[in-house]
């Protein structure tokens, strides 16, 4: 009867508050009181998110800047991304330790890019299915140099231990998970924000977790096809998902009206370097002026708009 009443007060603690997990802030000498805070999210219904720092790759990038989520089901755990670095990887496992004893089944990466999948290495211990695109293991290796440059120019002392662990298991169209009381349904997308790209449907709470298919608040990110991108929006909007986690920025159950935000912006971005290559206008002056009338309405927009032009500009070249 005690042990019952302890976890009944631990679960009520769980159910109104976040979760925190302190830790002494890397390189701060003296004073221990310096505490950066790993905050965690509580959706209600076993579902976990993490917000990283809206802050850009070259400025200020710590390895902690996207959603990290963990979905506790009446077997195990799922984690849907890691993020940047060993220590933020451990961070999360502390957080999810602190929710449950259960065991971490699966940890899902949604796509590549090295703010979501370096914290994979803290969870080889629970010795987990790794999973991701059928296309990931190939693009963590052509990238592996390119990121380890990356990771120890910005993360520094966090870098070190902060290694690509490639996927165990593939989605290369559809892969359902079982985690007892209920399902999560991935689906590997056509090239698209990269060539990835996997969102993951939770069935208990109706929870759509996009990856960086969508994000909100911050400027969306286009590395591959950006009409790929527009399309597998539209069809994001055929779930039937009660709340959706984007990549980047809040929880929302709005979200249809973000998809339109992100596709308004890229729809935009779109025809404005269309236009700015028919004028026989050069990149530079296209990163200038495309999409300006979205500049206002997204967090760092100047440095994310301008790499999407200068992704976008020379493939539209040759239509
Ligand atoms: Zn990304």
């Amino acid at each position: 009867m005690r042990n019952l009443m302890i976890i009944m007060s631990t679960f009520a603690l769980i159910s109104c508050q976040a979760v925190h997990v302190d830790q002494p802030i890397s390189g701060t000498q003296g004073s221990n009181n310096v505490l950066a805070s790993f905050v965690v999210e509580n959706l209600g219904d076993g579902i976990y998110v993490h917000h990283g720092a809206h802050l850009d790759i070259d400025e200020g990038y710590q390895g902690d800047i996207c959603n990290l989520s963990f979905v506790v089901g009446s077997k195990g755990v799922a984690v849907i991304d890691t993020g940047g670095s060993l220590k933020v990887g451990q961070q999360l496992r502390e957080a999810i330790r602190k929710v449950t004893p259960l065991p971490v089944l699966y940890v899902i990466n949604t796509h590549v890019h090295p703010d979501h999948i370096y914290g994979n290495a803290a969870f080889l211990a629970d010795a987990p299915q790794f999973i991701g695109h059928d296309k990931l293991a190939n693009a963590m290796e052509t990238r592996r140099e390119q990121y380890q440059k990356l990771n120890a120019r910005l993360l520094h002392e966090d870098a070190i231990g902060s290694e690509l662990v490639k996927p165990t298991m593939v989605v290369k169209d559809k892969l359902t998970l079982d985690l007892g009381d209920r399902n999560l349904e991935l689906t590997a997308h056509p090239v698209a924000h990269t060539n990835t790209d996997v969102s993951i449907m939770e069935n208990k709470a109706g929870t759509l977790f996009a990856g960086d298919l969508l994000f909100i608040e911050r400027t969306p990110v286009v590395e591959s096809d950006i009409k790929g991108l527009i399309t597998e929006l539209e069809e994001l909007k055929n779930s039937p998902a009660k709340q959706v986690v984007p990549g980047h920025g809040p929880v929302t159950k709005q979200w249809l009206a973000a998809i339109n935000n992100a596709q308004h912006y890229l729809n935009t971005l779109l025809t404005d370097v269309r236009v700015s290559i028919k004028k026989g206008q050069s990149m530079e002056s296209a990163m200038d002026t495309a999409a300006a009338t979205e500049k206002d309405k997204w967090r760092l927009f100047e440095v994310a708009n301008r790499r999407n032009v200068n992704t976008i500009y020379p493939a539209l070249e040759w239509e």
